[in-house]
């Protein structure tokens, strides 16, 4: 009987390390040569157990092991990176899955009572066309087809050319939606990607959902004057409003609970130091787990931002750049993460997700869902600096095995 041998994963994820990544990090970006190595790889490693292997439409790799009901647990991961990315992002998800898938394989004699899947998601992080969850997001239905369909790389090979190279047919990639015909329950394990758990000194957390997103551009219109010669209170300072608004979003956050804002950006015209600001165009990020407190958020920086050019005597002119809404996932799956995580190192801390993940994509479809987060040192990613301990990255196969488990059970 084969059982869960946490350090064989980490001993893998080394191996997948020295054949796919270089000085600068790992290099599996999503269709290119390396990646198609890595697959060989991943593939040969599951080829080891009786698991049924197959691409679906979108070019995501499934491994399937049959058991006495047809009814499916999901564990999902993607093997492919940024171009010098880190060594952990996406693969530990996978390769945590095929440890567990071991474990079930011997510990049930190949016949598991529900049937468990193995999903390596194909371009996980958009790298080359810009795109993320393009997998997941054909899976589930959400990918926007004709966005996609014009999607250039910088050497400006199109999305669909790119993947009839490897065998897909853009137009059918949303025929994978077929897979997900009798999944029951989806599980991913991740790196935190930020500092929560280590500030918290916690190995791992439960996920509770991805933030949904409002993205704004707000642009404040004045008038530009010299700067030497019009006096302070006979201007229309474009800049004003929005120097307002770095220091209200702050306020607005810390009302929301959790909540995050940022203003990544900030562009003056003219732009030249002998004159008052005439235009200032800021962008304005802001996440939420809970779609009402989300809205509030919004409404409360509208507010602020024409009570300030009203203040100061300027125009406000709001532009929505992007938006997508929170995915919380299940609360069962949530509660069993949970006891998972406390059954393995004692404490657990619940927390959302900033960035989104392939999960995300599954949640929508209608897959009660949840992931486990082990911490990151550093708080960074995508980055050949990423790192996580050891003796973390063993906690969590063990954990995620449990919650595994459980599943399983939860399922039944
Ligand atoms: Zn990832």
């Amino acid at each position: 009987m084969s059982v869960l041998n946490p350090k064989r994963t980490i001993a893998e994820l080394k191996e997948l390390r020295q054949l796919t990544g270089d000085a600068n990090g790992a290099q599996r970006v999503a269709f290119t040569p390396t990646w198609v190595k890595t697959r060989a790889w991943l593939t040969q490693k599951l080829s080891e157990l009786p698991v049924e292997i197959h691409t679906d439409a979108a070019g995501n790799l499934w491994a399937t092991l049959r058991g006495e009901s047809e009814k499916s647990l999901l564990i999902g991961g993607h093997m492919d990176s940024v171009p010098n990315g880190g060594w952990l992002d996406g693969c530990l998800n996978v390769l945590a899955g095929l440890e567990i898938l071991r474990r079930i394989n011997g510990q049930y004699h190949g016949q598991p009572p529900v049937t468990i899947r193995l999903v390596d998601w194909a371009d996980e992080e958009g790298a080359r066309f810009g795109k993320s969850l393009f997998g997941s997001s054909a899976c589930s239905g959400n990918l926007d087809m004709a966005e996609a369909r014009g999607l250039k790389d910088k050497n400006g090979v199109t999305l669909p050319a790119a993947l009839r190279e490897i065998g897909i047919d853009f137009e059918r990639v949303k025929d994978s939606g077929a897979e997900l015909k009798n999944a029951a329950a989806y599980l991913e394990l991740h790196i935190e990607q930020g500092p929560v758990l280590l500030d918290l000194n916690l190995p791992l957390g439960a996920v509770l959902g991805t933030f949904g997103v409002e993205r704004h551009a707000i642009t404040f219109h004045g008038q530009a004057a010299h700067s030497g010669s019009t006096p302070m209170n006979r201007r229309k300072d474009a800049f004003l409003p929005a120097a307002k608004m770095s220091e209200e979003i702050y306020k607005i956050a810390a009302r929301s609970g959790n909540g995050v804002c940022t203003i990544g950006s900030c562009t003056t015209k003219p732009g030249i130091v002998t004159s008052v600001v005439e235009e200032c165009r800021i962008t304005l990020d802001q996440r939420h787990l809970d779609s009402v407190a989300l809205a509030t958020m919004l409404g409360e920086a509208k507010t602020a931002s024409e009570q300030f050019a009203r203040e100061g005597n300027v125009n406000v002119a709001w532009e929505r750049l992007w938006q997508i809404a929170p995915r919380p996932f299940n609360d069962q799956l949530i509660a069993l993460c949970d006891e998972a995580i406390r059954e393995t190192c004692g404490q657990v801390h619940r927390l959302p997700s900033g960035p989104l993940h392939d999960a995300a994509e599954v949640a929508a479809a209608g897959i009660p869902t949840v992931m486990m987060f082990v911490q990151s040192l550093h708080g960074i990613s995508h980055n050949k600096i990423e790192d996580t301990k050891e003796a973390h990255l063993e906690l969590c196969v063990t954990a995620f095995d449990k919650l595994a488990e459980k599943a399983m059970k939860w399922i039944e």
